[in-house]
């Protein structure tokens, strides 16, 4: 069975193939009610909004949130964990979004034990 760490994955913090193909760039939203939306000096470094108003989280060339850091399946970190949007505090370890996240990249292929 794999195991479900999220310290050793960070594989829902990159936006997935399927998302792009659907013309979703954008990936993870900061809503009104975020206490990030209260973090301008957070926002200044890491968010953006788009043509629509929204602010999301910036993405790296790879589709990665910018605030991941480290090697996705073996060790990461959130850098602004505390103050992570809500759409981040949703997603649970196990759930079907995470095996689909965590299968785009193969990390249970290489977790499995
Ligand atoms: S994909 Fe699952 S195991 Fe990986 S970081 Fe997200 S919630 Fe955690
Ligand atoms: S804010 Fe943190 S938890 Fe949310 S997508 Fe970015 S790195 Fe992942």
């Amino acid at each position: 069975m794999p195991t479900f760490d999220c310290v050793r994955c960070g594989a829902c913090c990159v936006n997935t193939e399927d998302n792009r193909a659907e013309g979703y760039l954008d990936y993870v939203e900061v809503f009104k009610n975020d206490g990030l939306m209260r973090r301008r000096d957070l926002l200044s470094l890491y968010a953006v909004r788009n043509e629509r108003g929204q602010v999301h989280l910036r993405l790296d060339a790879e589709h990665r949130c910018v605030c991941l850091e480290g090697q996705v399946g073996q060790s990461v970190h959130c850098k602004i964990y505390s103050a992570r949007p809500s759409v981040c505090r949703r997603v649970t370890a196990g759930s079907d979004e995470c095996l689909k996240a965590r299968k785009d990249h193969g990390i249970d292929a290489q977790t499995a034990r």
